[in-house]
């Protein structure tokens, strides 16, 4: 069994060491569980901070461990007669070749509705994390600004794709002129690359009515810029911050907590964390019926940049938070 364990904790962005690369005997399936050799890995921005010895919403990962993260397996070998070798399932085997899951946490995937690497992506995790948080944070309105960032990652794209086909003018931020293009085509109002000198311009120019929903992904300068354009009453789903996730310590002062608390008060904003599992009881069939919908038509469309080989995982996963992948990241074994 190849697998990719952690060797230490990074500080800041990961580097080939703290990856250990190594092979152990493939291992049985006890009552209840199953044997499944991994065909694709999921590569989320969150796995950087489980990587931290800090608490979070979900544990730290210990040195020694196999890398977290959701994986679609085939079943080799099943204690448990729901399923049988050769299904294909969405579980969470982690960065490596086999892993032995208990059956009641897989859910099996039908390769004749979507291709099954959806279920990491827009059908999955990361597209529910997009319909949950503008569903029930965001609410966008017919007719209203709403602005995300990362939009050419799985979040973002079905972020700005969700908020269009809800009647919103979007715009769209993401990092080089490839992921800009990408995102004209996917048909958003307005897309800015914020590599690009004067976002806070550009942005204001492409927000003559302010901004309503503010979703974010990144935090970091994009957040600067959007903070002067928020109107009275926006939401802002805290999804995440991919800006700061490879971040060692504060960015210098002034503190600017004060003045960001005076525009939450003046303009009556409503910022409020999600993490996705909350909505999951009360969503999730929800998203699947109508994401699902949306994917089979056309009218919500999808990217995936996929790295074939278990042993590049590191260099794409350290990629992916620096904005190297277009779309949805994954590792696919050879
Ligand atoms: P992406 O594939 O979009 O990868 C993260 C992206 O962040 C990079 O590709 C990069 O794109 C962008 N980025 C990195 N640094 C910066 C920066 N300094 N300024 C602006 N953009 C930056 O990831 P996902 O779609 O999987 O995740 C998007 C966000 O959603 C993440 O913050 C993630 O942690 C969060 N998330 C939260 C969940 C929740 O339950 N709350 C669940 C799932 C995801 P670019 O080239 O455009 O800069």
């Amino acid at each position: 069994n190849r697998r990719i364990r952690l060797a230490s904790r990074p500080h800041g962005e990961p580097v080939p060491s703290d990856f250990l690369h190594d092979t152990a005997p493939v291992p049985s399936p006890g009552p209840g569980e199953a044997l499944l050799r991994t065909l694709h890995i999921s590569l989320d921005p969150y796995v950087r901070g489980r990587m931290n010895d800090a608490k979070s919403y979900a544990a730290p990962m210990e040195v020694g461990d196999v890398i977290v993260g959701g994986t679609v397996s085939e079943v080799v070998e099943s204690a448990d007669e729901s399923l049988a070798p050769g299904d294909v399932v969405l579980g969470y085997g982690g960065w490596q070749e086999y892993s032995v899951e208990e059956v009641a946490g897989l859910h099996r995937l039908d390769p004749a509705a979507a291709p099954v690497t959806t279920a990491l992506g827009v059908l999955g995790m990361p597209g529910f994390t997009a319909y949950a948080g503008l569903t029930a944070i965001g609410k966008v309105q017919p007719g209203e600004t709403l602005a995300v960032a990362a939009a050419a990652g799985p979040v973002g794209s079905a972020v700005a794709q969700i908020a269009r086909l809800r009647g919103a003018r979007t715009i769209a931020i993401a990092g080089g002129e490839r992921k800009v293009a990408l995102l004209e085509e996917l048909g958003v109002d307005a897309a800015l690359d914020h590599r690009a000198p004067d976002l806070p311009g550009r942005l204001a120019a492409a927000a003559p009515d302010g901004i309503d929903v503010y979703f974010e992904n990144v935090g970091g300068a994009v957040w600067d810029a959007v903070l002067p354009l928020l109107n009275e009453f926006a939401r802002v789903p805290v999804c995440g911050l991919a800006a700061n996730y490879n971040a060692t310590s504060l960015p210098d002062g002034p503190d600017r907590s004060g003045a960001l608390m005076g525009q939450v008060l003046a303009k009556s904003l409503t910022l409020r964390g999600f993490i996705q599992r909350e909505f999951a009881p009360t969503m999730f069939e929800d998203f699947q019926r109508e994401m699902g919908a949306w994917v089979a038509s056309g009218e919500v469309r999808y990217h995936e940049d996929v790295t074939i080989g278990l042993d590049r995982a590191p260099e794409a996963f350290v990629g992916m938070l620096k904005g190297r992948n277009l779309g949805k990241a994954l590792i696919t074994l050879d």
